[in-house]
């Protein structure tokens, strides 16, 4: 089986994707495990990727084609990713990254390269809720997320107007 994560820095993909891997006894791959740098081709990138098994986890996952039984994309809020990127980039990349989720950008990618995909809100959700999320919905018990960041995102912008 091989499963997708993907969704825009700081939703949470590193630390959901090696819970649900050691949850289901599954390799975890990064991006820099197939392709090194900073500028990655994606070509390149898709040509690497030889797993039979195992779960894919990278932002750039959603500009490949590849084989995938699922993917997901985790979606945050944008008041609240900013306020989890600020603990790692500036200002200027945090708020590039919190434009990016605004507007669905990798959810929009996913959709163009993977056909359909599955969105899963981690807002609210601590890393293990949305690993028991994505475990219910893999089983057809719980059903995908759809978000709505309009709201939350013209506030942010109003309040963030003047540094940007
Ligand atoms: P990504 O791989 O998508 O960039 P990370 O897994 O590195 O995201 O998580 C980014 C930060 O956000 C980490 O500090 C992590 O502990 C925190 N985090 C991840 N998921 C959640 C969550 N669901 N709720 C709160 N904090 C989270
Ligand atoms: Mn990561």
């Amino acid at each position: 089986m091989i499963i997708v994560i993907t969704g825009t820095p700081g939703t949470g993909k590193t630390t959901v994707a090696r819970m649900l891997g050691k949850k289901l006894g599954l390799p975890v791959y990064s991006v820099g495990d197939f392709v090194k740098g900073e500028e990655v081709d994606i070509k390149e990138l898709e040509e690497k990727v030889e797993v039979r098994e195992g779960i894919l986890e990278g932002h750039l996952f959603s500009e490949t084609k590849i084989r995938a039984d699922w993917v997901f994309v985790l979606r945050t809020k944008p008041s609240v990713l900013l306020a989890r990127l600020l603990e790692r980039y500036s200002f200027e990349k945090a708020w590039k990254n919190v434009v990016a989720e605004a507007i669905d950008y990798c959810k929009i990618m996913a959709l163009d390269h993977y056909g359909s995909v599955c969105e899963v809100d981690t807002t609210e959700r601590e890393p293990g809720e949305t690993v028991e999320k994505i475990l219910r919905i893999m089983d057809g018990k719980d059903v995908c997320d759809a978000v709505d960041w309009t709201e939350d995102f013209k506030a942010l912008l109003y309040k963030h107007g003047g540094n940007i």
